[in-house]
């Protein structure tokens, strides 16, 4: 069943009685070319947690390559249309839930033991950025996620720094994963077409975080004040979130090689932890220097 054709799309619906819901980003895809390059953009993985299968056209085409393949659908009205569409195949499993609320680390060691695995999904944009964010942060077993999204979003996830692109979610994305592009995706490739264009994007995990911090919350922290007003310098910023005087701050930063002056969107992930890891320290001598109580 070609799965990505208009005609075979419609004939589904039909069967089925379904009608799309914009609500959950029901936009499917109709290319065989996009589907070739997220499952080439897993290279040689062979085990796949899909979020948001539809009909199940990237279902299959990851099936045909994988050893299992297991997917997270929301929507119960598309539990018979997969059964149907996938049929053929013996190692994918579907189950009905919210990738959001499942407990993500018991579903990937139950369903793939030890192994890691990677995510692929041509995903509903409203949930993009908690999805990418709980697939890093909760640090699950993965090799790579390999994502459809909103074009704006894969530039803003593997931009540098200096460009207005850069933000507290790249800087996360990077320390976790090493981001790239695999394709841009015009909006005419889906049915029905969503209003704004689409890329895929890759999320190679990284072995270790990108830079060494002593302590990660810090380093967060530090991230979210320096972008918490763009437009302020990164010593106003900073000064708004921690409890220093401006002076101490000023002195943190400018020991650090970093003008106080600048913003926050200019900041590498190094500097980013050279401040994180003088804030610990300063954390560590008040301490020392207050009596036991
Ligand atoms: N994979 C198909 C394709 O490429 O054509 C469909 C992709 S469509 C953009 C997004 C799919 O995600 C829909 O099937 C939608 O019902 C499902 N979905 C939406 N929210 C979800 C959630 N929180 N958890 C799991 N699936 C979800």
């Amino acid at each position: 069943m070609n799965l990505t054709s208009p005609r075979v799309i419609k004939d589904i619906q039909q069967k089925f009685g379904f009608t799309f819901k914009k609500g959950l980003g029901q936009n499917f895809l109709t290319s065989q070319d996009i589907l070739d390059d997220i499952v080439d953009a897993l290279g040689d993985e062979s085990a796949v947690l899909e979020i948001g299968p539809g009909f199940g056209t990237l279902t299959a085409a990851l099936a045909e390559r994988m050893d299992k393949v297991v997917s997270i659908e929301i929507d119960e009205r598309l539990l018979d249309v997969l059964d149907y569409t996938l049929e053929e195949f013996n190692n994918i499993k579907i189950i009905n839930g919210d990738a959001l609320k499942l407990d993500l680390h018991a579903l990937i060691r139950e369903e793939f033991g030890d192994r890691k695995i990677s995510v692929a999904a041509n995903l509903p944009y409203y949930i993009t950025t908690p999805v990418i964010t709980t697939l890093l942060e909760n640090k699950l077993p993965l090799n790579s996620i390999v994502v459809m999204v909103q074009k704006e979003v894969a530039e803003r996830l593997t931009a540098l720094p200096g460009s207005k692109d850069y933000g507290a979610i790249t800087v996360m994305c990077r320390y976790f994963s090493e981001p790239s592009i695999v394709t841009k995706v015009p909006s005419s490739l889906f049915l029905p077409p969503p209003k704004v264009d689409s890329a895929v994007l890759k999320l190679r995990l990284r072995e270790t975080p990108a830079v060494d911090v002593r302590d990660e919350k810090m380093f967060f922290r530090v991230v979210k004040a320096a972008f918490s007003q763009r437009r302020k310098t990164l010593l106003n910023c900073m000064c708004a979130n921690f409890p220093f005087t401006k002076d101490d701050m000023a002195s943190i930063l400018s020991k650090n090689g970093i003008e106080p002056s600048r913003r926050g969107e200019t900041l590498s992930l190094e500097e980013f932890a050279l401040i994180a890891d003088s804030m610990n320290k300063m954390k560590d001598f008040a301490k020392e220097q207050s009596p036991p109580v």
